[in-house]
């Protein structure tokens, strides 16, 4: 059993899904839904055109936060498509996702592409989300420490204790994300020791680390009953408002 005092962190990744009207809709049925604690947090990463729509509609509900899929690291300029922090956060963001491996996957950005992500979010004042996580291939070849080690190492380089504090990492192994298929509670927990032991060894003091990748409501309470793992950053169940409700209500 978890204890009931361990902090807890619910992000929800809509990706380029649900529009603004369909957010606040959303957050009227989740929060008729939710019943908050004062330990659990629930965040919300909606696409860039609405976030506005996520930040009023959240106002009031306690441990919430909005928070942009992925910034550029550049604080304005012509750099098409892309959301700088200071938009971001005109938009009521306070959190923005880093290195998802769908950026770094489908749009080849690489460590040292979320390492100065990493650096303007947290400089910008937002709390930076950093994922990391080893593909299939590399979990085969038994390469996940190194994989997740040299991620890790690129996206925190250089941060200060106050910056640590910031911070939360998710990891989320590639072959998880979106199949269905997910790591069991103790190879999470082995995967997130690691993680806990480098920022740690790098000047964080009390690390918050996630566990995403095909996470539903059959299987987050034995993920968090893993006392490492101390939050989901899920996808695909965080897209109907009980369903996501209960997620964020495991444990209660
Ligand atoms: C994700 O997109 O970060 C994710 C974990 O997706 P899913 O929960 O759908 O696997």
């Amino acid at each position: 059993m978890m204890p009931e005092t361990k902090r807890l962190l619910f992000c929800a990744n809509w990706k380029m899904q649900v529009a603004p009207g369909e957010a606040r809709e959303f957050l009227t049925r989740f929060r008729a839904a939710y019943l908050p604690t004062p330990h659990r947090h629930t965040w919300f990463f909606p696409s860039a055109v609405s976030i506005e729509a996520v930040a009023g509609a959240i106002q009031g509900l306690p441990n919430a936060r909005v928070g942009a899929q992925d910034v550029h690291w550049e604080p304005k300029g012509a750099f098409t498509g892309a959301t700088s922090v200071p938009l971001a956060q005109a938009a009521g963001a306070t959190a923005a996702l880093i290195g998802h491996s769908e950026r770094r996957r489908l749009f080849g950005e690489t460590d040292a592409d979320t390492a100065r992500k990493v650096r303007a979010a947290l400089s910008g004042g937002l709390v930076a989300v950093l994922c990391v996580g080893e593909t299939l291939e590399q979990r085969e070849r038994g390469q996940t420490t190194a994989v997740v080690a040299r991620q890790l190492g690129a996206g925190v380089e250089g941060l200060s204790a106050a910056e640590f504090d910031r911070m939360v990492v998710a990891y989320e192994p590639v072959w998880a994300i979106g199949t269905g298929r997910n790591a069991t509670p103790r190879d999470a927990a082995t995967v997130h020791s690691g993680i806990r032991s480098a920022l740690i060894d790098r000047g964080a003091t009390n690390p918050w680390i996630l566990y995403g990748g095909s996470v539903s409501q059959n299987n987050v309470a034995a993920l968090l009953a893993e006392a490492e793992i101390e939050g989901v950053l899920v996808g695909g169940a965080s897209l109907t408002p009980d369903g996501w409700a209960g997620i964020c209500s495991t444990g209660a």
